[in-house]
């Protein structure tokens, strides 16, 4: 197998891309992947945190500094390998000064060289420097929660890797079944009649051991594997990996529902 690039990639913060990279990663570990997640989110860095790495001594800052060769900010926890970015305001600032996209480039390609899976943990947005994490992956696995400005924004988003030449498959929708809500049905439709054929590959609940594994710094298909929120990412995980089918079977739009004929208009100013 070739091994994949994926990045998790969403228009706005705290839809779920860390959350979702560092359990996606952990499941496909578990199912013998060989798997690496990088930090991508250079400015925001938090994968670590969630992975229960609490001492990072050497990060991609470094290596993007020039100081380090990735192998050496390569750490390991619950059988995946991890590539943390620092915290330090200073560090941050100096890099992101300098940035330069070769070096992530080249970063990747050495990652890719070790593993079946490379899972970025993008930074949220289409900005600068930030955004070359997306772009030096081959794939893009968005995330949205299901409201009207999350779908506009992942619209664009997904949008914006076909420009760079990261594929989108599908998506996933996290955080799912609070109370007022887009259903996926919804969500597919807008996505046929907009971009073409992205499914909904994984609808993540929303569960609050989500929360509590994230302050013992335990990824939650570890903490609690039986809860929903691990189940789902479990079932998103072998369909990722290939050994499951597609959950949902695409729609065909043909008659636009509300939330469709909406967004459609907001977005080119024509009625749908
Ligand atoms: P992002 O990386 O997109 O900014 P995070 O993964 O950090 O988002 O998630 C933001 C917050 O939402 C975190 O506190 C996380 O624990 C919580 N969260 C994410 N997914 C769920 C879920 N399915 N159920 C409950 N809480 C969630
Ligand atoms: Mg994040």
């Amino acid at each position: 197998m070739k091994p994949r690039s994926i990045s998790i990639a969403s228009g706005k913060g705290g839809t779920g891309k860390t959350t979702i990279t560092a359990n996606l990663g952990v499941a496909l570990g578990a199912l013998g992947k060989k798997v690496t997640i990088l930090d991508g989110d250079l400015a925001m860095a938090n994968l670590a945190i969630v992975m229960g790495i609490h001492h990072v001594k050497t990060s991609f800052l470094d290596v993007l500094a020039g100081k380090v060769d990735v192998s050496s900010a390569i750490c390991e926890n619950y059988g995946i390998k991890v590539v943390p970015t620092g915290f330090r305001f200073e560090d941050v600032h100096e890099t992101l000064a300098k940035f330069k996209r070769e070096k992530v480039e080249k970063a990747v390609k050495e990652l890719l060289a070790e593993s079946d899976f490379l899972l970025i943990d993008a930074p949220a947005g289409i900005q600068d420097a930030t955004i070359v994490s997306m772009a030096a992956a081959r794939e893009m696995l968005p995330v949205c929660n299901p409201s009207h400005t999350s779908l506009v924004d992942v619209y664009k988003l997904i949008r914006y890797g076909n420009l760079l030449g990261a594929w989108t498959r599908g998506l996933v929708v996290n955080r799912v079944g609070k109370k007022a809500e887009i259903p996926t049905s919804e969500i597919e439709q807008f996505m046929g009649r907009t971009l073409g054929n992205i499914p909904v590959l994984a609808e993540i609940p929303e569960d609050s051991k989500v929360q509590e594994a994230e302050l013992e710094g335990i990824p939650v298909v570890v903490y609690e594997p039986d809860c929903k929120a691990s189940v789902a990412i479990n079932e998103l995980a072998k369909f990722v990996a290939g050994e499951a089918d597609l959950p949902y079977a695409p729609q065909e739009a043909r008659d636009l529902n509300e939330t469709t004929r909406r967004i459609i208009q907001a977005l080119t100013g024509r009625r749908a």
